[in-house]
């Protein structure tokens, strides 16, 4: 392999504001995907491969373009599928720059312990997706069977390396944030997602998205009563609760 595609690249503001540089991420978006969801939200990259070819030192440079035009941190978005190929050029990256740009690792949950242990070497700030647990929902959008057990074993590798997190303040510097999209058809598994989580002894942040953009029948939000169910179990199970990139206070 001698290139990488990428679809997009630029500043923009990181979902979660509480990961420290997200008010001015230098966000880089690959192309192509390692699954197939069928809710993607980003069919031009995970299906049609969208992008421009960039060879390792290109991109390499396209990292430094981004600190040069003010990003505070450096968020990569689904780059388990070139991990062989951009490795070097962020282990450059952390070299050159030290731990003063946190390194965001946008992945899919759907990676192996050994996958993530590599990643861990160079990421400050993990942002995995929980999506599915039960074996029915993931075959129902089109996720691998095993899915939700993949993921469970992902988080556990991450939390191993990434427990205890590094706040500057309010802002995290080093730790997790899981996300889960709420898909209002399997309200259940949400749930199940949780415990899951919490079966792990994962006491971390976890984000929940409301709005689900559905293919071909457009946005959905999880009704309140869902969303609020779910917090009150995260937080019941020792899990720190976020909506739509927000803590969600108790009380
Ligand atoms: S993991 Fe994300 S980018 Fe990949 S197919 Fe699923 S929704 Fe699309």
């Amino acid at each position: 392999v001698k290139s990488v595609r990428i679809l997009q690249s630029g500043l923009h503001r990181g979902e979660e504001s509480i990961v420290f540089g997200n008010d001015r991420s230098g966000m880089v978006v690959f192309s192509g995907c390692h699954l197939s969801c069928s809710f993607c939200y980003t069919p031009e990259t995970s299906r049609d491969f969208i992008g421009k070819d960039f060879s390792l030192e290109a991109f390499s440079s396209l990292l430094e373009s981004l600190v040069e035009q003010g990003a505070r941190n450096i968020s990569l978005i689904s780059p388990s599928h070139v991990w062989n190929f951009i490795e070097p050029a962020l282990q450059q990256f952390k070299h050159t720059h030290g731990g003063y740009y946190p390194l965001i690792l946008k992945v899919s949950g759907f990676e192996s312990p050994a996958q993530i242990r590599r990643f861990a070497r160079v990421a400050d700030v993990f942002v995995p997706d929980f999506k599915v647990w039960d074996e029915s929902v993931a075959t129902a959008v089109a996720l691998p069977k095993h899915y939700g057990r993949v993921a469970q074993a992902a988080l556990k590798a991450i939390d191993e390396s990434h427990r205890a997190p590094t706040w500057e303040g309010t802002v995290l510097r080093r730790g997790t944030v899981v996300r889960h999209l709420l898909m209002p058809d399997y309200a259940p598994d949400s749930c199940d997602v949780v415990k899951a989580a919490w079966q792990i002894g994962y006491h971390g942040l976890m984000n929940f998205m409301t709005c689900f953009i559905e293919p071909g029948k457009g946005l959905k939000r999880a009704p309140a009563h869902q969303v609020d169910a779910l917090v009150g179990q995260a937080r019941s199970l020792g899990i720190v609760p976020m909506v739509d990139g927000q803590l969600r206070q108790a009380g």
